[in-house]
């Protein structure tokens, strides 16, 4: 049997429109699949890949027995180009980019469509881009380009208008819950929680519990509780959060506030999803000025982008002057 990739259900009538346009000749030669993280943006870039690669697929489906089918199950299509940074997080090199030429512009080795997978698109620098702009001006013919991200605010003017754009939601949440039911050994409600705290990317919630994030994340909404009942000041939380991930920690807090915000923005019903931390939110939510909360989740958010951008803070007071303004907001 085949180890192709498995195409989520939440994609397929994506999917089948590509094959659809494919079908009537009508493919562009470049599609950016932007949108979150961890909603399958790459399962479904390299599932439209085999399916054009493939040849006899079925219902937009890559049949998964013929010989470019068999290639890809090993990962070995000569006709399917990977290209991504050296490491996660890296830059991609403008050399990496200047490789692709030769692949473009020959002839496909199978016969069929040449295709490029490049992820994540927001690792190109200026250098790599305009490299790739070129290509994406005059691609060889039965190539495609599939740019992924998750920033499409990141990439340069010039590639996301010679791209057409094909926006990806997260699934619905009784079908993400399912996925992620499939995928590990966790009951619904579990399953539900977990997701919520992931904002409904089931990939990304997956990756939580293999990674083990559970306790990381029970020291952050503890840590938070204990200050805002004056167990612990927010210096000594500062402190015991010394080996947590800090981008991972202040992506949640950021979430954990802005959810806040919406409680203390819409009075009726209950808008806080994260139920790990409801009780808490509630309390700040009620007490405080959405505005006060607001604030606090851009001075996070920015912290987080200086981190990712890799501007190397100071981790003790970073945390220190963000739980001191955390636990300003009750007073
Ligand atoms: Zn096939």
């Amino acid at each position: 049997m085949s180890n192709l990739v498995t195409l989520h259900p939440w994609f397929e009538a994506r999917v089948q429109h590509l094959a659809k346009l494919h079908n009537d000749g009508r493919l562009p030669h470049a599609l950016l699949l932007h949108g979150m993280p961890g909603i399958g943006k790459a399962d479904f870039a390299k599932a439209f890949a085999q399916m054009l690669l493939c040849q006899q697929p079925i219902d937009g489906k890559a049949c998964g027995h013929c010989k470019p089918c068999e290639l890809n199950a090993a990962g070995s299509h000569p006709d399917l180009f990977l290209l991504a940074p050296d490491e996660p997080g890296k830059q991609l090199k403008v050399d990496q980019v200047r490789a692709l030429n030769e692949f473009i512009y020959s002839t496909a080795q199978q016969g069929g469509y040449r295709v490029v997978i490049l992820n994540p698109a927001d690792s190109m620098n200026t250098a790599s881009a305009n490299a790739l702009l070129k290509m994406l001006e005059e691609p060889g013919a039965d190539t495609l380009i599939l740019l992924l991200t998750s920033k499409i605010g990141q990439l340069l003017p010039t590639i996301k208008s010679r791209c057409q754009h094909i926006e990806c939601h997260p699934p619905a949440e009784h079908e993400a819950i399912q996925w992620l039911m499939n995928a590990s050994d966790l009951d619904e409600d579990r399953a539900k929680s977990i997701l919520h705290i992931n904002l409904g990317a089931p990939m990304e919630a997956l990756a939580y519990i293999e990674n083990g994030l559970n306790d990381q994340r029970a020291q952050l909404v503890r840590g938070l509780a204990d200050i805002l009942k004056q167990r612990r000041t927010a210096l000594e939380v500062a402190q015991s959060w010394n080996k947590l991930d800090l981008e991972l920690i202040l992506g949640w807090f950021y979430s954990l506030l802005i959810d806040a915000a919406r409680g203390a923005v819409c009075e009726t019903g209950d808008v806080i999803r994260q139920d790990d931390a409801r009780n808490m939110l509630n309390a700040v939510a009620k007490k405080t000025n959405p505005v006060k909360i607001f604030k606090l989740a851009d001075k996070v958010h920015e912290e987080r982008k200086a981190i990712l951008l890799r501007q190397n803070p100071n981790k003790q007071l970073l945390l220190e002057c963000i739980l001191l303004e955390w636990a300003a907001l009750l007073n």
